[in-house]
């Protein structure tokens, strides 16, 4: 045997052997694929979050309730240390309890709209000649809004307000896939991670020349100008094709900083801008009834666990955000991720399993609003790399699923390569459910959804890539997002895998792998012109 070939001999010997570390217990895998199949109550679950307590706006009565329903079935099928844990949103809740709006004149029809959350109601009905304005192309600089909204102050008073031109919709003729192919996921999960680029680099805007004005800050003074010279309503083009509206939220939370606003489907508001450039007169008609709730500033995230035996005082956490939008009832987004974890949870439970390691769902909320929930939570109970608390080390991982009704199709995890080798090895006899690997990523920027808030403090998040279906085509924060657009078979195969991945998390020696000290990727925040003194980084995290 020459050198090299013995070389070569040797690679491919440790490379086998690297392959077999992962031994995940596959009667225990046989069996929760049985029960997931057999028994699933997946969409009994979901059917009462969407159908009794949607939608779950944070800080809504809908989400405390669904909260409180989704804790106690899971003591009914075994789980233990059910309970809420509050943290502080600072708004008040808001929910829409009525919603009227009519074309009157020159013709009588119906209108489709959604009413954007964090806006007040009408002053009882709401009838007024309809008017557009259309401020000026973004970005924009202060002095051309004010020059703008000035010219128009005299036409709004009384009036009902579109604000922005009609945007035209093309017709889509090459169809989103549904499904990923094997071989994009298989790419995907092969990538080598890009590492973090330094921020803060160039030279930036020179400070003493004006900026434009942010969206938001646009948005405001519009809001105020049209509050202060008395419109009734304000109108928004949903600007999307086949009637879906995406409703989102008045910026500052304060009904008092905004007039009554809907957000119309574009057909309806296309109607509507055509007639008035044609110089018609168009009157409109609204009643909104919405209604603030002073007991939302304190949310709730909603926990319950799987005790552990001999490694208890070590967790393994899977969950998905329970509050949704509004303009629908959140099934993909996410009553669904909310669902699976509940669903894996309680096959696990059904199974019988003893795992060693805790096993902690939990049910987020204010995910919607910037990840307010599972951060509140991780700085609660887990502090981060730089100022750890003492549940730092004993955090395994925490699995979510937050991406619709496809099924899950890869993972990808904050940590070395070693922690995604985990996750392949382990996920290897799931192929056939549709699970092709596992990557790594070394970002702790936040942002997406709630694994982001364990990277940022340098934990094990681990997100679950899902086939498309139609989520963001069509479900994703739409009032298309009901209970009708969830794919059984997918969601089903999801708990399985779910289940799965942390039985074998919480069965394993060794939690997973995590990036050593001298290898942790800085939070975003530092700059490297920045770094955080040294002292800070090793001198505190207990070991
Ligand atoms: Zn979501």
């Amino acid at each position: 045997m020459s050198k090299v070939v013995a070389v070569a001999a040797a690679i491919l010997v440790a490379g086998a052997l690297a392959l077999a570390d992962e031994r995940p217990d596959q009667s225990v895998f046989w069996k929760i694929r049985q029960e997931g199949s057999a028994n699933s109550r997946i969409l009994a679950t979901l059917h009462v979050l969407t159908d009794v307590y949607g939608p779950r706006l944070t800080g809504s009565p809908n989400l405390k309730a669904a909260g409180e329903w989704s804790l106690q079935q899971m003591r009914d099928w075994g789980l233990k240390n059910a309970h809420l844990e509050p943290w502080d949103f600072g708004h008040a809740g808001w929910l829409n309890e009525r919603l009227v709006a009519h074309l009157v004149s020159p013709v009588k029809d119906a209108l489709v709209v959604e009413a954007l959350s964090w806006t007040p109601s009408t002053n009882g009905v709401a009838r007024g000649a309809a008017v557009q304005i259309v401020l000026p192309p973004s970005p924009v600089m202060q002095a051309d809004l004010t020059t703008y909204l000035d010219s128009v102050r005299s036409a709004v008073r009384g009036k009902i307000v579109l604000v922005g031109p009609h945007q035209a919709v093309p017709v889509t003729f090459n169809p989103v896939p549904l499904r990923r192919e094997d071989a994009d996921v298989q790419a995907q999960m092969s990538a080598v991670p890009a590492v973090a680029g330094p921020r803060g680099q160039g030279a930036g805007p020179d400070p003493s020349s004006p900026r434009p004005l942010t969206s938001n800050q646009v948005q405001e003074q519009v809001n105020q100008f049209l509050l202060a010279n008395g419109a009734l309503v304000r109108v928004n083009d949903a600007g999307r094709d086949h009637g879906q509206i995406r409703a989102f939220s008045n910026n500052t939370y304060d009904v008092s900083k905004a007039p009554a606003t809907v957000v119309m489907r574009n057909e309806d508001y296309g109607r509507i801008s055509r007639l008035l450039a044609d110089k018609r007169s168009v009157e409109l008609e609204f009643e909104i009834v919405n209604r603030t709730y002073p007991d939302g500033r304190t949310n709730y995230n909603a926990v319950a666990e799987i005790p552990g035996s001999d490694k208890a005082d070590e967790v393994v956490m899977l969950g998905g955000h329970l509050d949704s939008w509004h303009a629908a009832t959140g099934a993909t987004d996410n009553g669904i991720g909310c669902a699976i974890m509940m669903e894996a949870a309680r096959i696990l439970t059904a199974i019988g399993v003893k795992p060693r390691r805790t096993i902690r769902v939990a049910l987020w909320s204010g995910e919607e609003q910037g990840l307010l929930g599972s951060q509140a939570y991780v700085k609660q109970h887990f502090g981060n790399f730089e100022e750890p608390k003492a549940e730092y080390d004993k955090f395994a991982a925490y699995f979510n699923v937050d991406s619709g009704t496809g099924r899950v199709r890869g993972l990808t995890v904050f940590g070395p390569a070693a922690a995604g080798t985990v996750l392949r090895e382990a996920s290897a006899s799931l192929k056939n459910l549709g699970v092709l690997g596992a990557t790594t990523t070394r970002t702790r920027a936040t942002g997406g959804t709630d694994s982001t808030s364990f990277n940022a403090a340098g934990l094990p998040g681990i997100n679950t890539l899902l086939d498309p279906i139609q989520y963001q085509t069509y479900t994703w924060h739409t009032n298309l997002d009901t209970y009708e657009r969830i794919v059984e078979e997918d969601v089903k195969q999801s708990a399985i895998v779910m289940a799965a991945m942390v039985y074998h998390l919480a069965m394993r020696d060794e939690r997973l792998p995590r990036f050593a000290r001298e290898d942790m990727p800085r939070p975003p925040r530092e700059a490297p012109a920045t770094p955080a003194p040294a002292s800070t980084a090793t001198g505190t995290r207990t070991n």
